[in-house]
């Protein structure tokens, strides 16, 4: 495992443009790329290069000028190792708009009155229609609400091979005035939910705090996601899970139907995700959790 920081740079921000800043910190070509369109400069280190305290010590005076972001990077073998990995979609082309206010339904007996955490899929998911063109030549991708998506064949191919914990529920696309068309697509959903993490875990925060304490949270940019879990925790997996805590913004006043849910975060198995690399899925980080003695 390494460590990835991104630096991004807004070069009109910098007197004399961002070379003055990357030519004394030794950032060259090998890890700078010029983004001459978005007017940015993207700087990918090693958090263990030495460039990189140099870069940060001269980017100080700039305080709002630039970014940072940092994620873990994995071998294979890591990967294949792993108790559970966070299955997480990095939304290449855009984002899929679906929830309540799309039609899906919801039971909400069990959920947080507050926050909505713990809200139960009831129907299809229907996604909006507007949205398909992010489908197109993928195999796999996710919703806004962090629901799962894989192609039918893709679908078949997880229920052949035995994953646990895993249902499969039909998908639709709303068009406005045209009704639902029902896509040749699979949600993959979660039968299992895991006890809550260890306090160990680090890179989120609890952006928007519920009395429930299962939400919201948010990821970190500048820290990686390290999502820690006790021995014990994990000794009861299915090879689909999802967190207890739930993540993203909640706008509920006891309407489910104009709410906006929050939702969990995808654990899987070696097994699953060895499923979406041999069918070329591309678009996902997949990040081990880390299996911890308290
Ligand atoms: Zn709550």
């Amino acid at each position: 495992m390494w460590t990835e920081v991104r630096i991004i740079i807004i070069n009109k921000r910098i007197p004399g443009g961002p070379q003055t800043i990357l030519g004394p910190a030794g950032c060259g070509p090998d890890v700078a790329i010029l983004e001459a369109d978005a007017g940015a400069t993207i700087v990918t280190l090693d958090e263990r290069d030495d460039r990189l305290p140099l870069l940060l010590d001269s980017l100080k005076p700039y305080d709002k000028d630039w970014s940072e972001r940092r994620r873990d990077r994995f071998t294979e073998e890591e990967l294949e190792s792993a108790r559970l990995l966070v299955m997480r979609y990095v939304f290449p082309d855009g984002r899929i708009f679906t929830g309540p206010r799309m039609g899906t339904t919801y039971d909400m007996s069990h959920a947080c009155k507050r926050c909505g955490a713990g809200a139960r899929q009831t129907s299809a998911l229907i996604i909006e229609g507007e949205h398909l063109a992010l489908l197109e030549d993928r195999r796999a991708a996710a919703t806004c609400y962090n629901d799962m998506l894989v192609d039918e064949k893709l679908a078949a191919a997880l229920a052949q091979s035995g994953a646990t914990g895993l249902e499969l529920r039909g998908v639709f696309a709303a068009f406005e005035n045209r009704g639902h068309f029902q896509l040749p697509w699979r949600q993959l959903c979660a039968t299992h939910t895991l006890p809550p993490m260890s306090p160990r875990t680090t890179g989120i925060e609890l952006s928007q705090p519920c009395p429930c304490g299962r939400g919201c949270f948010a990821r970190l940019d500048k820290a990686p996601t390290r999502l820690a879990y006790r021995a014990s925790d994990v000794a009861d997996i299915r090879d689909v899970n999802v967190t207890w805590e739930w993540y993203g913004y909640s706008k509920f006043n006891g309407d489910v139907h104009d709410a906006v849910l929050p939702y969990p975060l995808f654990l899987v198995t070696p097994k699953v995700f060895r499923i979406f690399r041999d069918a070329g899925v591309t678009g996902f980080d997949w990040i081990p959790i880390h299996v911890v003695d308290e």
